[in-house]
């Protein structure tokens, strides 16, 4: 008998086929160009495959945080415009270059690099003025957006510049009535009105990710840049997603207890009754929340078993009941809830956090695979 996969380990299991779905819904909200956000390893999804399903979904672009990550996605041969807009001053601008990557600038500091490294290396450097329009967090203050504007234009007549965007990012977007969103809103075209009157003409006005996108067409501009909606997280929750991760683990070992048997690290839980404890290979260091103890529950052919005592770093006991639930039997720790499993937003309500955190959080041991059938075609690489 051949093994399956699922019963030799914990396994991440990745619908690819949901991400061009969901990259669907986006393409059929608005009429900007859309950006598949794949920062995080896609959101913990595979950063490659991610990027290829959003792009046969009709995304035209792709957005990182660093330019690391930027290159790793040219490395596999994606052609499509790659954005970076997390960097320290000192990132390695000219391999960004090289590989024809754009680049967001939050200030005056990463302009001068950036535009040194474009002199050095012969190359006009495609950027985003990124500013803050609200979040006191990355982007250029207020107080220092005209000067970056002006400092910008004067590298576009010099040649090693051309400034083809101008980006922000709301703050309270998966609250569409919050009043700062509109704030914001004026911020970011008060932004571009001062970037024009320096002469820059940014062509991509991008402000919204996957909240606003779904909640509010005036925050759309050029781009929508979507990370969390392309794996089926919805922060509004005003569309239907598809989720498009599933975690299995197998069943290590049973045991049959009688009442009043203390489980785990600190004896936190007791059993009230006789019972069978099954254990999973699988803990808070592959992503199970520490903080789920007495919330938390799997699915155990087709049944709701209890999360039982403290989740430890690599194994967690679950109790199944009087179901004889055998060694090498697979459990469903979360997948999309079609088949009454629990969900990503199952384990971020039990453990006081959003899904986000869930699926990023997976950790390098699990074993990762493509649902089979979901693979996107692959865009021939010439040699
Ligand atoms: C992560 C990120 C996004 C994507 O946000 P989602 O809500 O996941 O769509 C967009 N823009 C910036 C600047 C980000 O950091």
């Amino acid at each position: 008998m051949t093994l399956r996969e699922e019963q030799r380990r914990a396994l991440l299991t990745v619908d690819l086929a949901a991400v061009t779905a969901n990259t669907g819904v986006f393409r059929a909200r608005t009429r900007a160009e859309l950006m598949a956000v794949v920062k995080a390893d896609g959101f913990g999804h595979g950063a490659v495959d991610v990027a290829h399903s959003a792009l046969a979904g009709g995304a035209s672009r792709l957005g990182v945080t660093s330019i690391d990550e930027a290159l790793e996605l040219r490395a596999a041969g994606l052609t499509a415009p790659v954005l970076s807009w997390l960097n320290p001053v000192d990132a390695d601008w000219e391999a960004a270059l090289r590989a024809d990557v754009e680049l967001a600038v939050p200030g005056a500091g990463h302009l001068a690099r950036i535009t040194a490294a474009a002199r050095a290396s012969g190359r006009c450097a495609a950027v985003h003025l990124h500013a803050d329009v609200g979040m006191a967090r990355d982007g250029a203050e207020p107080a220092a957006w005209e000067p970056l504007c002006a400092a910008a234009r004067e590298a576009e007549r010099q040649g090693v510049v051309d400034v083809v965007g101008v980006m922000g990012h709301l703050g309270c977007a998966d609250s569409p009535e919050d009043t700062h969103n509109r704030a914001g809103r004026l911020r970011f075209l008060d932004a571009v009105s001062a970037a024009r009157r320096q002469g820059l003409h940014p062509r991509h006005r991008h402000l919204a990710a996957t909240a606003a996108t779904l909640t509010d067409p005036s925050s759309h501009f050029d781009l929508c840049r979507i990370g969390a909606g392309l794996i089926g997280i919805d922060p509004s929750g005003s569309a239907r997603l598809r989720p498009a991760l599933t975690l299995t683990a197998p069943v290590v070992s049973v045991r049959d207890v009688p009442a009043g048997t203390p489980v785990g690290y600190g004896h936190t839980h007791t059993t009230a009754y006789r019972t069978r404890l099954a254990l999973i290979p699988a803990g808070y260091a592959d992503g199970v929340p520490r903080s789920v103890a007495g919330r938390a529950w799997v699915q155990v052919r087709g049944r709701r078993c209890p999360v039982v005592g403290r989740v430890s770093m690599d194994q967690t006991v679950v109790d199944v009941g009087a179901d004889p639930v055998a060694p090498g039997e697979v459990v469903t720790l979360f997948g999309p809830g079609l088949d009454g499993e629990p969900t990503a937003a199952d384990w971020a309500r039990w453990a006081g956090t959003i899904e986000h955190e869930i699926v990023t959080g997976i950790g390098s041991r699990v074993g990762r695979r493509v649902a089979l059938g979901t693979r996107p075609q692959a865009v021939p690489v010439c040699a």
